[in-house]
């Protein structure tokens, strides 16, 4: 088998429409039961939107590669590389939100 790189925004994008690939992510969101895995690590639970008729349907999860495809190429559908996170987090990862600090123990005493 060919090894085949994902470094054009071509080559992604043919990736991420392969049915390969919709098939891996399903599988992804079934194993993380349809929820955000930082929101879990954060004790939230964070799930998928429902369509709502006559609507296009809000993303809320999206499946993300721990190691990016870029660099990782050999890891694109590896169901371990996977992880499921809400939009928010996604773009965290990204770095296009930067998480605001805020510490939660100062009002939430026990
Ligand atoms: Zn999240």
């Amino acid at each position: 088998m060919p090894q085949t790189e994902y470094k054009t925004p071509e080559q992604k994008k043919k990736f991420y429409h392969s049915s390969a690939w919709q098939e891996l992510r399903q599988l992804a969101l079934e194993r993380d039961n349809y929820e955000c895995e930082w929101c879990k690590r954060e004790g939230k639970v964070t799930v998928d939107s429902v369509k709502e008729e006559g609507k296009r349907k809000e993303i809320v999860l999206n499946v993300d590669h721990k190691y990016s495809i870029e660099q990782y190429h050999q890891l694109a559908l590896v169901l371990d590389n996977l992880e499921t996170l809400c939009v928010y987090h996604h773009n965290v990862k990204k770095g296009r939100i930067f998480k605001r600090k805020k510490p939660k123990w100062d009002d939430e005493r026990w």
